[in-house]
């Protein structure tokens, strides 16, 4: 098996020198990227603590995160109608009934399958009705998802997780694009041969490449089985810069820093999805600072936004209700934890 992989392996490398005029790079093995020097591969900076997994409480095992972004509640004749919008921000199909309930009576959806990162409209028709109307029935109708629990993703079902200040050289995985392929993995033919001083094929060489190959090979497995998930720690991140602080939140959600002028209208950068962001180094946001947010977000006319905090303070919710009454806006409220976290998918 392993001769068979090895002669394998020799007459790719051939086939590749002899008829696309390229080899493997040998400095990264055609892997495109070497260990990287600044964290010698871990990923890390300094100390590196293992720790519980904080979302599943080291069981590995979790409800799915599917997430209602929004909801109407109607109150019709004899029924009260019920329209909720989730989004599924695991990185797997999630299927689910949802039950909507109000004063003890309820109803419950066929099952429906949500896909990843996109949002499926669930609507619900109880038996039921009240005097309530408005906001008030909205806050007297409840939710539940009813789901099968899943692997966690956060650790991957380990129940732990690596925590440290993370390398920003390779972004905590521990590898940087090889700069002699420029990450493509192939050399051409001519530039080897030229380092070698010979005419044609260099059989020798050819069985560098090879060794170089499998051994890139088992290092990969190795790799990968030993592979544990790596995040930032909460503390390493309130240590930042406000700078780097924004900087961290904005590549989390895969996003870009707004203009001098978003930035004097409080908005600090626009998310993969164009949503503007706020981005609060602090604890205990509340709903002062989201109904500046909201006020600046409809003066750009969005229709929403996001704003992360390290924490939401009791009163927060009200300023995202009065945001949705006022200017029919909706505002994400998200933690560093859910950024840690991954939970980024969606926006
Ligand atoms: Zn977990
Ligand atoms: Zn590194
Ligand atoms: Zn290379």
């Amino acid at each position: 098996m392993l001769s068979a992989l090895f002669i394998s392996l020799l007459v790719f490398s051939c086939l590749s020198l002899v008829q696309a005029a390229k080899v493997k790079c040998p400095t990264c093995n055609g892997a495109g990227e070497v260990e990287c020097l600044e964290c010698e591969g871990t990923g890390f900076i300094g100390d590196v603590e293992t720790v519980e997994c904080s979302r599943c409480s080291g069981t590995g095992q979790g409800k799915p995160n599917l997430f209602m972004s929004t909801m109407t509640a109607s109150k019709m004749a004899s029924t009260t109608d019920v329209n909720a919008v989730y989004i599924n921000r695991e990185d797997s199909e999630i299927t689910a009934t949802i039950t909507a309930s109000l004063e003890g009576h309820s109803v419950t959806s066929e099952e429906t399958t949500f896909p990843p990162g996109q949002e499926v409209t669930v609507a619900l028709s109880i038996p039921f009705t009240t005097y309530y109307s408005g906001t008030v029935l909205l806050t007297k109708v409840q939710m539940t998802v009813n789901a099968d629990e899943i692997t966690c993703s956060s650790c991957d079902g380990t129940g732990v997780v690596e925590e440290g200040t993370v390398c920003s050289e390779c972004d905590g995985t521990g590898m940087i694009t090889c700069l002699d392929c420029g990450g493509s993995g192939y050399v051409t033919e001519g530039a080897v041969v030229a380092n070698t001083k010979g005419d044609g094929l260099d059989w020798g060489l050819i069985g560098t490449v090879t060794a170089v190959v499998v051994a890139g090979v088992f290092v990969g497995v190795a790799g990968f089985v030993f592979v544990k998930k790596r995040r930032v720690s909460e503390s390493s991140l309130r240590r930042l810069s406000s700078s780097d602080f924004q900087q961290w939140v904005l590549k989390r959600l895969d996003g870009k820093p707004g203009s001098s002028k978003d930035t004097a209208l409080g908005i600090d950068g626009f998310s993969r999805l164009n949503l503007p962001i706020s981005i609060k180094q602090t604890d205990a946001v509340g709903m002062n600072a989201i109904d500046l947010f909201a006020a600046s977000l409809a003066r750009n006319r969005a229709t929403g936004g996001i704003m992360v905090a390290f924490g939401f303070a009791d009163d927060a919710i009200r300023g995202k209700v009065r945001a949705r009454t006022n200017y029919r806006l909706n505002i994400e409220m998200m933690t560093v934890r859910e950024l840690i976290e991954g939970r980024t998918s969606s926006f």
